[in-house]
């Protein structure tokens, strides 16, 4: 499936010193091995790249308030909320009941608009495009895990975690194996054809884990996603969170009540009356 660049044989680069042919998706690959020495210069050169792609914003909100309208009494939830998150970094967000806590993330994961101010993921203003358009962002870049797994009862494991990716098909992607794959990462490899009604709460999560990585989101966001397990297999899901965040190098942002979970970031967060300050 290559075809090569020049007729007659690969273009030389000269910069690179290496004869290079390009595939039918555009992407230049060597047409002879390449030596040691240029492989250790690719590699430093890719991880400048990781680095400096970490180091981007990812998540900019710039002064948030959300409000609620009822009959004639306006519920103020948030309240003048700024932050700003690179690609790679991780958060958690604590605070009372009734804090604002899912408001919060509802809006960053443009599931409900801010009354005023403006999120930008991305540098995309999501709030911008028109329903259709805001749907199929929403279902590429962001990802959610509650604390009720909200998973489909009548479906199995497999096909609960393949749902994202349906929604949107993206043609010549191999969903099902994307799906194998995070789901023998969560450890499920072995309950791929069960119904949710049949596993353990931990195991649920693990699933809704999996299904919110469907489709590598850049925000990954998680509302109590321990909430309801007990002391393993709420440490065994965080574990994973921490894990897949690394390697899938999306921004994390955990809503917790566990101070056990929230002490495992290093950028804390709380939320009191609708407004957002900084742990020290
Ligand atoms: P938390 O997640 O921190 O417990 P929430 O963000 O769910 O808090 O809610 C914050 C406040 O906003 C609560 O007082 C709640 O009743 C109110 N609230 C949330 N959603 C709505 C809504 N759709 N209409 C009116 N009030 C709402
Ligand atoms: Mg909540």
């Amino acid at each position: 499936m290559r075809c090569l660049l020049a007729r007659g044989g690969a273009k030389r680069n000269p910069g690179l010193g290496i004869q290079r042919s390009v595939s039918l998706q555009g992407q230049y690959v060597p047409k002879k091995p390449i030596s040691r020495s240029l492989r250790v210069r690719l590699s430093g050169l890719a991880s400048l790249v990781k680095v400096l792609e970490c180091l981007a914003v990812g998540l900019s909100v710039s002064h948030l308030s959300k409000h609620f309208e009822m009959g004639s009494h306006r519920v103020e939830v948030l309240r003048n909320i700024s932050m700003e998150m690179k690609r790679s970094e991780s958060v958690a967000v604590t605070g009372p009941s009734g804090s604002g806590k899912s408001t919060l993330l509802h809006c960053l994961g443009t599931l409900t608009p801010p009354s005023s101010g403006t999120v930008q993921i991305e540098d995309e203003n999501p709030f911008l495009l028109p329903e259709p358009k805001l749907a199929k962002f929403r279902n590429r870049v962001v990802g959610f895990v509650f604390q009720d797994h909200h998973l489909l009862p009548q479906y199995s494991v497999l096909e609960n975690t393949l749902m994202p990716a349906l929604a949107f098909p993206t043609p010549g992607l191999d969903v099902e194996q994307r799906a194998r794959e995070l789901l023998h990462r969560v450890g499920l490899s072995h309950r791929l054809d069960y119904r949710p009604g049949l596993l353990s709460g931990g195991e649920r999560q693990r699933v809704a884990v999996a299904r919110a990585l469907m489709n590598s989101p850049r925000l990954l966001l998680c509302d109590e996603p321990t909430g309801n397990l007990d002391l393993s297999n709420a440490e065994m899901v965080a574990d994973l969170l921490f894990e897949l965040h690394e390697e899938e190098l999306t921004i994390l942002i955990v809503v917790t009540h566990s101070q056990a979970l929230a002490d495992r970031f290093a950028r804390r967060y709380e939320i009191r009356e609708g407004r957002l300050s900084r742990e020290a």
